[in-house]
């Protein structure tokens, strides 16, 4: 395999683009995507013609405006190229019009009361800084995807992609007017990067068909321990067994074929569980590129007969899944704003990054967590697992050192044992990838980029990134604006980090984040520890939020309502769902196999008794059987209860209240009874496949 040729041949490409458009054509659609100038009528029939020709070429029948809905999934709905001509044939036809504008029926996509039915048209817009590309599927059919953004009627964002654009804009605008003060003149403009590690689990096909939890809800709602766990430390980067070896090979070509780099893959912490990471792009990109991992992901492993499990937490025991989010700035001429320096100045603007993220980190960790929270993620954060719900950013000894030394206007420890002047001085060296990294920070520095390790294993990246650019576009505003109006740039850069550190120093925490410590000294801090999504959501409408979405354009506050309004129901028709699956289970699988062990034992009994030997065990095994089969029955009828209660509770966020306190609780309960009676059961009466059939039979 040659993975030159391969990689990017499902791409409409800058090369493909060069080499097939009219030289003033590729001109223009350049100007476009690099400058956001809109594109000519004439100039998109031409770009949409050569699109079509080059998908044809390959096989395309069909085009379709590829979006990201509220879903958190894409959507697609797929038109062929096909036009009648008057001697009753067809011939292939993709307009400008067609391509620049859709206009799908929206009704069905959750929009927060953002369109009412009437209007229920939606708009799809093509987001040209992402390339088209060709889906292909097992059966042959190619499909020319092309990103788009999807809005309402009035241009209100009904999807993922709507503000991360809008928030690349604020941050680079911001950022710009830092570097301009500071003496660059070069760069035009400041692009938010993202590099996504995607965690995932993947079991056997043939034991998922039988877990109907898995099937509705993705993770497991019962099933004990097996004798195994990850205790043994022997799967993480362990040698991958060439069954997966053989899927990760095809799932490789085919994020290669449409262009997304996968770059690094391996065995994670739980058993069966594996992580790939991409090399990292623009926020846009590499959110696109993510959504189609994961559909790839789910794709590619159903031919090898596994299915691949996105959900934050499949089973109990053992570890999560997350998305690790590395973040950073850069230039469009290439520089990385989070790379430390050599030279004083370069020092001096790493600073004000630096002192930017610290500011938003700090002011708005509650957003931040937000962007971070479903139900899956509720089994991670703030449940003794990594990482914790409590916000804080690490940023290692060496800078923590240099910005208390700033602060303090003190000498600092490092090398030359002097005193750091900003705009003057070099930083000491820094280790540039911190080999001890703290793997337990929620928010860390990595040497040149900041890891948000918060992010749901399942869910779009958009979301976070949309927060952290916009968060950090407020904050570089106030840096941006104080630098503007200095006399000296150095003096006020120092003061800067200066008052950064005394007023939001206390996110900074470089010690372990998992100890019980670090909970009491982060509520002395003052830091939010937010545990569960429906209070987590609240931080999207308060007007703290609202404020910073809307004067930065990102989101108006009543496009944020309505995100706050479908999230939070979101959260509600999750747990409804598995408290029906619960119920499901243990009424049609779980009761019946013990009442048949229960008749087992009691015949055993009776027989034994006959016999004239001892029935001590039979009878002990029944008694305790038996009182675990009451108590889990009772609980079928409690949390049949919840669930009505629920399902009465008309206003969103104390709906999605009480889904947690007692639906979620009771299903846990629930659990707690069938996995016991699951320890004493026959294996063979067990009606469904265990925790080792699903964790250890790759
Ligand atoms: P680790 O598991 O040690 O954190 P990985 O190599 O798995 O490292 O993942 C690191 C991710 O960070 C990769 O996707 C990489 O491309 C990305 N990355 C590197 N530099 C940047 C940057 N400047 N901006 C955003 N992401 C970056
Ligand atoms: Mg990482």
């Amino acid at each position: 395999m040659d993975v030159t040729q391969i990689f990017g041949s499902n791409v409409f490409n800058e090369e493909i683009m060069q080499k097939r458009l009219p030289k003033d054509t590729y001109k223009a659609l350049r100007k476009t995507i690099v400058d956001g100038t809109p594109l000519e009528p004439q100039v998109a029939d031409v770009v949409a013609n050569a699109m079509k020709d080059w998908a044809i070429e390959k096989g395309a029948t069909h085009y379709t405006h590829w979006f990201q809905p509220l879903t958190g999934s894409t959507a697609e709905k797929h038109d062929s190229f096909i036009s009648p001509t008057e001697s009753g044939g067809v011939v292939m036809e993709f307009s400008g019009k067609q391509l620049i504008q859709g206009e799908p029926d929206a009704s069905s996509f959750p929009s927060g009361g953002l369109r009412v039915t009437f209007e229920a048209r939606g708009y799809t817009a093509w987001d040209c800084t992402s390339p088209a590309f060709l889906k292909e599927d097992a059966a042959g059919n190619v499909t020319l995807c092309i990103p788009t953004a999807f809005c309402s009627y009035n241009g209100e964002a009904l999807d993922k992609k709507t503000p991360l654009l809008r928030s690349m804009d604020a941050v680079s605008k911001q950022a710009m007017r830092v570097l301009r003060v500071l003496g660059n003149t070069t760069s035009k403009r400041v692009l938010s990067t993202v590099g996504p590690e995607q965690e995932y689990f993947l079991v056997d096909k043939k034991y998922f068909a039988e877990r109907l939890d898995l099937i509705c809800t993705g993770r497991t709602l019962f099933g004990a321990p097996a004798p195994k766990g990850q205790e043994m430390e022997d799967h993480y980067f362990g040698q991958i067994k060439d069954r997966v070896s053989e899927f990760m090979k095809d799932l490789d070509t085919e994020l290669w074929k449409m262009g997304i780099s996968s770059k690094t893959k391996h065995n994670e912490v739980a058993p069966s569980q594996f992580e790939m990471a991409p090399i990292f792009s623009t926020t846009n990109i590499a959110t696109d590129h993510n959504q189609l991992v994961m559909e790839t992901l789910e794709k590619v492993a159903l031919r090898h007969d596994l299915v691949c499990l996105l959900h934050e937490k499949p089973y109990a025991g053992v570890n999560g899944s997350g998305k690790h989010n590395n973040w950073s700035l850069s230039t469009d001429d290439g520089l990385n704003l989070l790379e430390p320096g050599s030279t004083p100045h370069d020092n001096e603007q790493f600073l004000m990054f630096l002192s930017a993220l610290i500011m938003a980190v700090d002011r708005h960790a509650d957003i931040l967590r937000a962007s971070a929270a479903n139900s899956g993620n509720d089994h991670r954060l703030g449940a003794n697992e990594a990482p914790p719900a409590i916000i804080s950013i690490f940023m290692g000894d060496e800078l923590t050192e240099i910005l208390e030394a700033i602060k303090s206007g003190r000498k600092t420890r490092g090398k030359k044992s002097s005193y750091v002047e900003i705009g003057v001085d070099t930083l000491p060296p820094l280790p540039k990838d911190n080999t001890d990294r703290n793997r337990t920070s929620p928010f860390a520095f990595t040497g040149n980029k900041f890891e948000f390790r918060m992010v749901p294993s399942s869910a779009s990246v958009s979301g976070p990134n949309v927060t952290l650019n916009t968060i950090v576009a407020e904050a570089l505003d106030e840096i941006a604006t104080r630098l503007e109006k200095a006399r000296n740039l150095n003096k006020e850069a120092a003061a800067i980090i200066r008052d950064t550190m005394k007023k939001h120093g206390r996110i900074i925490f470089n010690g372990n984040n998992y100890s019980d410590e670090w909970v009491a000294e982060a509520e002395k801090r003052g830091l939010p520890n937010i545990a569960s999504t429906v209070e987590a959501l609240a931080a999207i409408s308060s007007p703290k939020a609202l404020a910073v979405f809307n004067k930065y354009k990102v989101l108006s506050r009543k496009e944020m309502q309505a995100r706050h309004e479908i999230y939070t129901e979101q959260y509600a028709k999750q747990i409804n769902i598995e408290g029906l699956t619960a119920l499901d289970m243990a009424r049609t699988l779980y009761i019946p196999a013990v009442i048949s062990y229960v008749s087992e034992l009691s015949q055993s009994v009776c027989m034994a008794g006959e016999a004239g030997v001892s029935t001590a065990v039979q009878k002990n095994l029944l008694s305790k059987v038996t009182a675990l089969l009451e108590s889990a029955y009772n609980k079928i009828s409690l949390l049949e209860k919840a669930i009505g209660k629920a399902q009465e509770v008309d206003k969103a966020a104390k709906q999605a209240a009480v889904y947690r306190d007692e639906v979620f609780i009771t299903i846990n309960s629930l659990r707690e009874d069938i996995d016991a009676l699951e320890m004493l059961v026959p294996r063979d009466i067990w009606p469904v496949p265990t925790y080792a059939d699903l964790l250890f039979k790759l």
